[in-house]
């Protein structure tokens, strides 16, 4: 039976990145050997980073003065490697759920943080509006998509100080300003690779300000020198992340992506709504198009097992609601097709119609 992965990350990529990435395990581009025992001095690597960077700054836009790099330990490490490059005495953090609090308390180990706002007041359910931006800060930390609570920020933020963006689920979905954000970063197992990799767009000019030393890993300065190359990085995820821009740009870009993202979003939100047995999470406007969370009402509360199998019995992959929400989580990533999202709006009409 055909599967459906809603799966909130890893997640869903398209087909034909799946099949040139496991080609290129087996044979990397005519050489005679796998891209997984090629050294990423190989001559004909170097292109694959080269041709990544370039496609990401096509892609999105990004003006002169930033850099892009490929680094490892995932969206975690960037939350301790911002504070450690960009902290000299004052950090502000918007608090959108458990990512952003993660970031958050690393910040907190270097100097002052300031929480702008938060929505914990609600279990996360909303996006913060018109909060002060302490112009004496060093920078806004923001997480764009909140992947556990289904809301998401859809907009750039005008702002007197430098904006650091996680962007792990919510990257590649929409045209983004770059020019508003000192930084843009994310694991890119979500929305842009498999997992193994981390994307960090860096304004140049911001770094070098903090007096503390640095050590070389955790300086940005230090990848951006050697073009993610100052150690190993991971090969076959960074293939893996070229394929996938290919393949974007091939659907017309993010401007397509985010066409896309919205007639998803139409169509799952519209079903949650129009059912009987469920309701969204998020509050309408701060809804996110990447994450569709929803639970069941609370006089269908005892369904919640049986929904799951359900689901599960049609195909469905991955739509179990993270614990801290609990009900169920629809993640239509960039690879999530139409046909894919009639598909669980049927599994929730049938459901409906038996009971
Ligand atoms: C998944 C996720 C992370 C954590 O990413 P890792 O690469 O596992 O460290 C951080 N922020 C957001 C918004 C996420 O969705």
């Amino acid at each position: 039976m055909k599967k459906y992965n809603f799966n909130a990350g890893p997640s869903i990529l398209p087909r034909e990145v799946m099949e040139a990435t496991a080609a290129a395990c087996l044979e990397f581009e005519g050489s005679g050997l796998s891209l997984m025992e090629t050294s990423h001095r190989a001559k004909n690597f170097q292109p694959v980073v080269d041709e990544a960077v370039a496609l990401f700054k096509e892609l999105l836009d990004i003006p002169e003065g930033y850099s892009v790099i490929f680094l490892g330990g995932g969206a975690s490490l960037e939350f301790c490697m911002i504070p450690y490059n960009f902290l000299e005495k004052k950090a502000a953090y918007l608090n959108t759920g458990v990512w952003a609090t993660k970031a958050e308390k690393e910040a907190k180990l270097f100097g002052e943080v300031v929480e702008v706002a938060s929505s914990k007041d609600k279990n996360f359910t909303y996006i913060p509006k018109n909060f002060d931006i302490p112009a004496d800060a060093d920078y806004l930390h923001i997480t764009s998509n909140n992947t556990i609570y289904g809301t998401e920020l859809r907009k750039d933020l005008d702002s007197p100080i430098p904006v650091i963006a996680d962007m792990s689920s919510d990257i590649f979905s929409r045209p983004v300003d770059v020019s508003k954000y000192g930084m843009i970063y994310g694991g890119a197992q979500k929305n842009l690779s498999m997992a193994g990799v981390t994307f960090v767009v860096v304004k140049e000019d911001l770094l070098g300000k903090v007096s503390r030393p640095i050590p070389t890993m955790l300086d940005y300065r230090t990848h951006i020198k050697k073009g993610s190359m100052f150690n190993t990085p991971p090969t076959v995820p960074i293939y893996c992340a070229l394929q996938n821009l290919k393949w974007i740009k091939k659907q017309g870009g993010v401007e397509a992506m985010a066409k896309l993202a919205k007639q998803r979003a139409d169509i799952v939100y519209g079903e949650i709504d129009r059912n009987k047995l469920f309701v969204g999470t998020a509050e309408e406007d701060s809804r996110s198009y990447m994450n569709l969370t929803f639970v069941l009402k609370p006089e269908y509360q005892d369904l919640q097992d049986e929904f799951m199998a359900f689901a599960t019995e049609k195909g469905m992959v991955g739509v179990k609601g993270h614990r801290d929400v609990g009900g169920f989580r629809a993640s239509c990533y960039n690879a999530m097709t139409i046909e894919g999202c009639q598909a669980l709006v049927a599994c929730m009409k049938e459901f409906e119609a038996k009971h």
